[in-house]
């Protein structure tokens, strides 16, 4: 089985000016064809660092790939650190040299001699083309290792690996193949520590597939990976398995992949033809602009309103004075009347408000993150909830927002009625 590196150079990277995506691409594109990766280096643009990667990635790695250094400057130097390593010495590519040159020329532009450089390629590597740069890539193999040098740049470094080096690791990989399967499920009202206390003991057991909690924007998300010879019993392992977790907590999943609550919500209410308004005071119409995501929304979300300042909440939305004086806006009753009169204004089934502190100062008493979420629906009582999201302001406005998506699920769900009576009274 082959065991990869992927070794992303470039003191920007250390620095952490720039993120290392060229890994996280690497890596999908390896594991979909069945290689393992097992480290992600990165390292500066420094040739002693550099050279210690090459040898302690070479200890524990068959397929070696780099990314960035590539280029003209002095300080990239990935190939020819590697090219020093090996023994060999660095040939010129007469293809990028041309395209390099007659750059220049039809740009009327002097060209500097170190743009040369980035034709240059390892004497024995087979060349690999950049349909999007000057700097060619590379690779090149001796008796135990695999080496790709691919550009920094994802614009150059992404084709060059799909179109040149992707083609040459399937066909290297013979009978090696595993077919690698993930599957993503997303929970919503559970924490991290409790999901993974939860599922520990089947994490703790499973080997194939692997099973991986993660956190993400306030829900979890569950990550599966099988592997097998064949797609189809990959395929039967995560079935498996994502059976005994919904055993578990299945009451928590909401969705699967790309899925989002949002979306979830919003195409079900698309699908059951349920209209709906909304009201919004800290969330600031974002609840809004998530429903008009979805295409053909129109059909369903009449519209809403942002009222943000107290005396917004008593002239637009008509909520009572003495609601607002007695309780303040930070309340259930205010929350209420909001759902219900934003509801009368759009004559929607549906209305849902948001009112609340959404930081750094507290409001009326109310320390951030306090938030109020009303749901009215038609032919039901108004329901109202108070959460404590008490983080930082903008997690707590997009906390509300996705609560509020979490309510409608839930209403949905506990009311598997109400669309068919809906009907009826049609
Ligand atoms: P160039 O010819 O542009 O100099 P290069 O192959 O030498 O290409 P680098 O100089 O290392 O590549 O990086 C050029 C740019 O490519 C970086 O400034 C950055 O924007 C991007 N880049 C480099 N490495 C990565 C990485 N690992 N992930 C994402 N982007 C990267």
């Amino acid at each position: 089985m082959k065991r990869a590196e992927i070794i992303a150079v470039g003191t920007e990277l250390l620095l952490g000016q720039i993120t290392n995506t060229n890994a996280s691409f690497l890596s999908r594109e390896l594991a979909g064809l069945g290689v393992y990766v097992y480290y992600h280096t990165v390292v500066g643009d420094n040739p002693t660092r550099l050279r210690e990667a090459i040898e302690i990635a070479e200890k524990r790695s068959d397929l070696l790939l780099f990314s960035g250094g590539l280029g003209p400057t002095e300080d990239d130097l990935t190939k020819q650190i590697l090219a020093e390593h090996l023994g060999k010495t660095l040939v010129m590519d007469e293809f990028h040299l041309k395209k390099i040159t007659d750059y220049f020329e039809s740009r009327a532009v002097q060209m500097t001699e170190n743009n040369k450089r980035q034709a240059l390629y390892i004497d024995g590597a087979e060349v690999l083309k950049n349909d999007f740069g000057f700097a060619c890539g590379m690779t090149l193999a001796n008796d135990t290792h695999t080496y790709f040098l691919l550009p920094g740049p994802p614009s150059e470094m992404e084709p060059m690996f799909l179109k040149y080096a992707k083609p040459l690791i399937a066909t290297s990989m013979d009978g090696d193949s595993v077919h690698l399967e993930s599957l993503i499920m997303h929970f919503y009202g559970i924490g991290e520590s409790k999901l993974a206390a939860d599922l520990a003991e089947l994490i703790e057991k499973q080997t194939n597939p692997t099973i991986a909690t993660y956190a993400s924007d306030n829900e979890v998300e569950v990550r599966i990976t099988a592997s097998s010879a064949t797609k189809e019993e990959a395929q039967q392992l995560l079935k498996k398995t994502e059976q005994e977790i919904l055993a578990i907590d299945g009451d928590y999943l909401y969705g699967y992949g790309d899925e989002t609550l949002a979306k979830i919500v919003t195409d079900k209410l698309l699908a059951e033809n349920i209209t709906i308004s909304a009201a919004e005071s800290l969330t600031a119409g974002l609840f809004q602009a998530e429903l008009g995501a979805t295409t053909g929304i129109s059909q369903i979300f009449k519209g809403g309103v942002v009222t943000y300042q107290t005396e917004t909440k008593a002239e637009i939305l008509h909520v009572s004075p003495e609601t607002i004086e007695t309780h303040g806006v930070v309340s259930s009753a205010c929350a209420k009347e909001m759902a219900e009169n934003v509801r009368q204004l759009y004559q929607t089934e549906m209305g849902i408000s948001f009112t609340g502190a959404a930081g750094p100062g507290s409001l009326e008493g109310h320390s951030p993150g306090t938030v109020w979420i009303g749901l009215s629906v038609n032919g039901y009582e108004t329901e109202t909830y108070l959460f404590s999201f008490g983080r930082d302001r903008n997690h707590n406005r997009r906390r509300a927002v996705k609560q509020g998506f979490q309510l409608i699920r839930a209403f949905l769900a506990a009311h598997p009625d109400f669309s068919s009576d809906r009907k009826n009274d049609k």
